[in-house]
């Protein structure tokens, strides 16, 4: 596409390459608006509406309010706790009651939801922080507070053996829990962060 066509030409533009022209704004921007994409590409709100319907039948963007955003991922992406995008090496996977699964950003998070919304979780799994290797995040020994950034603050790490927890505190600090405690621990934190 040329980059110096001007914008009172586009509203001669043929749908499918109106229908280009969004997918890389979106691509570009992240999120688009009908009534900015309406301006730019100068047809009616309704041709943007129907534009929008034609991509989210095929897939390529999805809806929302006033715009679209980028199709969808089989998981939501995000951490439900905190909208960072996880990094997959410390994040914990929950399986929930309803079915779905969801991925925090790190074992904070993780931990976090176990203490908010215990009772919704039927599994969760987290990654050893040294071997990388899945284990039960019920049955994993956690360090909270370390000397370690990472994601989410305050630190927590997650270790299959309490013996590489004890280790790494040594080092690093923070302290040594299960993850009842551990959860406990995050979760009183980040109330004295919110009321201070
Ligand atoms: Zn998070
Ligand atoms: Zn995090």
């Amino acid at each position: 596409m040329s980059g110096t066509r001007k914008g009172a030409e586009k509203g001669h533009m043929l749908p499918a390459e109106r229908h280009r022209h969004i997918l890389e704004l979106l691509a570009q921007r992240g999120r688009v608006t009908v009534a900015e994409l309406s301006r730019e590409l100068q047809v009616s709100p309704m041709t943007v509406h129907r534009d929008l319907n034609a991509l989210a039948e095929r897939g390529l963007l999805r809806k929302v309010r006033g715009g679209a955003v980028p199709s969808a991922p089989r998981e939501p992406r995000e951490c439900p706790m905190c909208a960072h995008m996880p990094d997959g090496r410390t994040g914990m996977t929950l399986h929930l009651r309803s079915g779905e699964t969801k991925r925090t950003c790190c074992t904070h998070c993780g931990l976090w939801s176990l203490a908010l919304h215990g009772e919704e979780i039927v599994a969760a799994v987290v990654p050893d922080f040294l071997t990388g290797r899945t284990v039960s995040a019920h049955q994993a020994t956690y360090l909270v507070g370390p000397d370690v950034e990472l994601c989410c603050v305050p630190t927590a790490l997650a270790f299959e053996s309490r013996r590489d927890a004890e280790r790494f505190r040594r080092g690093f600090g923070g302290r040594v829990a299960g993850w009842e405690q551990a959860a406990a621990l995050v979760q009183t934190w980040m109330h004295g962060e919110e009321s201070s």
